[in-house]
């Protein structure tokens, strides 16, 4: 797959490897459109690098995106949908300006039932990589 420009993934300081940016990218921008091959939820897939698009759909990242680290902190977000043909897409998108440098992490969000230990080391860390209740 082609490499995304502005992106470079590195040993990271959150957690393995991670996606830092190498150039800046303004609030709103669009980091990255994902590659991914689309799954159904109910296969035997390891889905810690999928992405859920419905409640049947997962879509496993297959570019550099698939290292972008979770943060409790996030400076992106992702948007997920379905296209007219039925196939899932996803973007990255800053949420805030990004800095030359600085690594790229969404919230991963997920269901309590697959909430794992978090050490993304921001001010408010919920302490697990869950998602957050509605209030
Ligand atoms: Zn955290």
């Amino acid at each position: 797959m082609p490499l995304i420009p502005g992106l470079e993934v590195v040993r990271s300081a959150i957690d393995g490897y991670g996606v830092i940016a190498k150039r800046p990218f303004a609030a709103d921008e669009l980091i990255a459109e994902v590659d991914g091959v689309a799954w159904n939820a109910q296969e035997d897939l390891n889905d810690r690098y999928s992405l859920k698009i419905t409640e049947e759909i997962l879509f496993d990242m297959v570019d550099q995106t698939r290292w972008i680290n979770h943060s409790c902190d996030p400076n992106a977000g992702v948007e997920v949908g379905l296209g007219s043909d039925g196939q899932p897409w996803a973007r990255i998108v800053a949420l805030r300006n990004i800095r030359v440098g600085e690594e790229i992490a969404y919230d991963y969000a997920f269901p309590i039932e697959l909430a794992e230990p978090c050490h993304c080391g921001s001010a408010n860390c919920r302490g697990l990589i869950v998602e957050v209740a509605e209030e």
